[in-house]
């Protein structure tokens, strides 16, 4: 049986290379080389078994998801990746398991350019812990706050995928085979918006990533901006997958009180150019919370503690 070192050494230490690694897996520091005039933004997520994920999901799947969903972080704030970390903690060191799992965090590290420049390797009930880091001009970020009344809010990609997903893996609902299998890769294998959030740096007044559902996320920009936000949910973009449930309020709950997507919410001022790949999906106006027409439940979303 291999020991700790041994693993770090098989399973997590060549995915590191890059420009800006100083340092890599190794010390007891890795170090990143950040461009003149620029700032760390860093965020952290856990991903715990039985909470996030089954049990029995594929390891590549689990790996790659969460790493994603970190990264979806430094897109709504517009950084520039510099790397990651991971802390994994595993009930054993089953080979089988860590070969997959490092073949997941390969795709996303390769499908990023991001690498993976240190972690914590334990043993216990399965969780896995990505920090993330990346590079913001010293000037500006993407935030919450910025919202202002007259802005369009957009949305990138198509919304309520990944909710389909885990109503379809669950069985409550079955998809023809070819949307059942875009469905699932909606849900495991997020695609992090960071091009599209680097590029809105420029021209966004606030910004989030849909995690929790697009009325609970919208909520935040609302609060932390002060501001009302209008939904229209004829305009909400839909894929093709998830149009093939016919029953239509079920598909706008998807929508509305879905999370899991990881596209990025946003308010543009209406005289700035929409991105390609993005909706108007409503407005912004004086006042408060959210505005949807269409009542739907669990537009709070998923609370750890509630
Ligand atoms: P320390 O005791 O100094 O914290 P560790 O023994 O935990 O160091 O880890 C040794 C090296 O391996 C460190 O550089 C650490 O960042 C890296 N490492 C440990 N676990 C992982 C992992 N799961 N993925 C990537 N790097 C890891
Ligand atoms: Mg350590």
């Amino acid at each position: 049986m291999a020991g700790e070192f041994e693993l770090i050494a098989r399973y997590f230490s060549s995915l590191g290379g890059a420009e800006q690694v100083d340092l890599g897996v190794g010390d007891d520091c890795a170090i990143l080389a950040l461009r003149p005039g620029e700032r760390l933004a860093t965020s952290v997520d856990t991903a715990v078994v039985d909470v996030h994920f089954p049990a029995d999901a594929f390891p590549e799947d689990i790996a790659y998801r969460s790493v994603a969903c970190a990264l979806s972080d430094l897109a709504a704030m517009g950084a520039r990746p510099l790397g990651f970390t991971l802390a994994i903690t595993l009930p054993e060191a089953d080979e089988f398991w860590l070969h997959s799992c490092s073949e997941g965090l390969a795709a996303i590290v390769r499908e990023h350019c991001v690498p993976l420049v240190g972690g914590d390797t334990t043993r216990g009930a399965l969780s896995l812990s990505v920090q993330v880091m990346g590079a913001l001009p010293s000037d500006r970020a993407l935030l919450r706050s910025g919202a202002c009344p007259g802005d369009q809010l957009c949305v990138s990609g198509t919304v309520g995928d990944a909710a389909a997903a885990l109503a379809f893996l669950n069985e409550l609902w079955q998809p023809d085979p070819a949307a059942a299998e875009f469905l699932y890769q909606r849900f495991y294998r997020p695609s992090p918006r960071l091009e599209l959030g680097q590029a809105l740096l420029g021209s966004a007044t606030a910004a989030i990533d849909i995690s929790d559902g697009l009325l609970a996320d919208a909520g935040h920009i609302a609060a932390a901006s002060g501001v009302r936000l209008e939904i229209d949910p004829a305009a909400l973009p839909i894929s093709a997958a998830l149009s093939n449930c016919d029953d239509e309020s079920r598909r706008l709950a998807w929508q509305l009180a879905g999370g899991d997507d990881y596209e990025l919410l946003f308010t543009l001022p209406d005289v700035a150019d929409l991105p390609t790949g993005c909706t108007v999906i409503g407005h912004v106006t004086d006042g408060e919370g959210v505005h949807c027409p269409i009542p739907v439940s669990g537009e709070s979303g998923y609370q750890h503690f509630a």
